[in-house]
């Protein structure tokens, strides 16, 4: 019955502890979840007050596939204002959350056998998609030497002349790396004079900690911004998960008709209210709900870092951004399915194993969630690896 297509994408590996979370909750356990990889926060009221009067007004029907004039608009201008990056409104497409903007995007570039590089630890997405639109993954390993980070070598040996594709995430969900100007730079060196396409996800962009300045894969350099694909939304950012708002800006605009066309027989256009909420999450109008947030995470990412690293046998590089921490416990047990099921049996605690992103001897924390549960948490991780034999 089910096409070869479908059964190329795996089940995700994290499934089996989010079941026995619930499972332990339904028993009556007491049981701490750092597995959400969304905010704790409510979405802003400006936010929520834009889509209310959408709603009055009745603006509630069809709309142009790629979004109305006016959010094109506001992509337009914030990829101006914040990145320094001058596309049309013919460049931009308005989708179903950052997931459909990838999905549009491999759906409309990738050919059976084509390359793409995905650099692990990964969002665990991006390997499925690859292989569902009939690419092949190939993945860079990093770990903590380079915080998580590609290196110009390694991406070097990665090329082939089947080579399609790298997608970069940054700052990055699970690791919260972040690159920097010139990293990208080095990157932007290898690509050059190859016709290798690059998946920018930004979609963490304003969770940026310690002063850490973000820097667009596309601003680098006119050639950085002809071969990449920008990809960003407002989930992580201004905390609107449910609400199915993301982006995608490309120079090429014949990749942007087919991406518009694939939409266009799939899903059409994004809910009409979201749009006219997003406007808002985009014009500025919500800046300051986006920066109280951001201090929050940053206050959580320092003193959960600092509790993770006083652990014997944990370790964390501490993030530059996002709002995960990506905690190394291999000398205490280098099965990370076996480790965080361990964990969530004996303490009652809930984490996703690393193995699900491509790298095995790490569990992820998701800090989204108050500062009172972090502590209680680190508290029993302790308590569980003091006694894990
Ligand atoms: N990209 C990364 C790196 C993510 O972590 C996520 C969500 O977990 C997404 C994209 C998808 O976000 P959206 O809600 O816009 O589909």
């Amino acid at each position: 019955m089910l096409s070869d297509r479908i059964q190329l994408l795996s089940e995700s590996l994290t499934m089996a502890i989010t079941a026995l979370a619930q499972q332990l909750k339904r028993e009556g356990k007491d049981v701490l979840g750092f597995s959400a990889g969304e905010p704790d926060f409510d979405t802003p009221q400006v936010i929520k007050d834009a889509a209310i009067e959408a709603i009055e007004k009745g603006f509630t029907k069809y709309t142009a596939v790629d979004g109305i004039p006016e959010l094109k608009e506001a992509i337009v201008e914030k990829l101006k204002r914040d990145n320094g990056l001058n596309y049309s409104t013919d460049q931009v497409i308005a989708s179903n959350g950052a997931k459909q903007s990838l999905f549009n995007l491999f759906q409309a570039t990738i050919n059976p056998g084509d390359e793409v590089i995905i650099p692990a630890p990964y969002w665990v997405t991006y390997p499925e998609l690859v292989k569902y639109s009939g690419g092949t993954p190939v993945i860079i390993e990093t770990n903590d030497d380079t915080s998580f980070k590609i290196t110009p070598e390694q991406l070097k040996d990665a090329i082939t002349d089947k080579t399609k594709m790298l997608i970069i995430t940054s700052p990055s969900n699970p690791t919260g790396a972040v690159y920097s100007k010139e990293e990208l730079e080095a990157i932007a060196e290898v690509l050059k004079g190859t016709d290798i396409l690059v998946a920018s996800d930004e979609m963490y962009e304003k969770l940026v900690f310690d002063g850490t300045k973000f820097v667009a894969s596309a601003s680098i350099s006119e050639d950085m911004f002809n071969r990449t694909i920008t990809i960003n939304g407002l989930s992580k950012s201004v905390a609107m998960t449910g609400w199915r708002f993301g982006y995608c800006a490309a120079a090429n605009k014949d990749l942007v008709k087919a991406m518009k066309k694939l939409q266009s027989q799939s899903t059409s256009n994004i809910n009409s209210i979201t749009q006219m909420a997003a406007i808002k999450g985009l014009d500025g109008s919500a800046d300051a709900d986006i920066e109280m947030m951001r201090q929050a995470f940053e206050t959580r990412c320092d003193e959960a870092t600092k509790l993770f690293n006083a652990i014997d046998g944990l370790s964390v590089v501490k993030p530059k951004g996002a709002f995960y921490l990506f905690v190394n416990h291999k000398e205490v047990e280098p099965d990370s399915m076996k480790f965080a099921k361990a964990m969530l049996e004996s303490v009652g605690v809930a984490v996703v194993p690393g193995a699900g992103f491509g790298s095995d001897g790490y569990f992820r924390f998701s800090f989204a969630t108050d500062i009172d549960t972090i502590r209680k948490g680190i508290d029993r991780i302790k308590t569980f690896v003091e006694n894990y034999n």
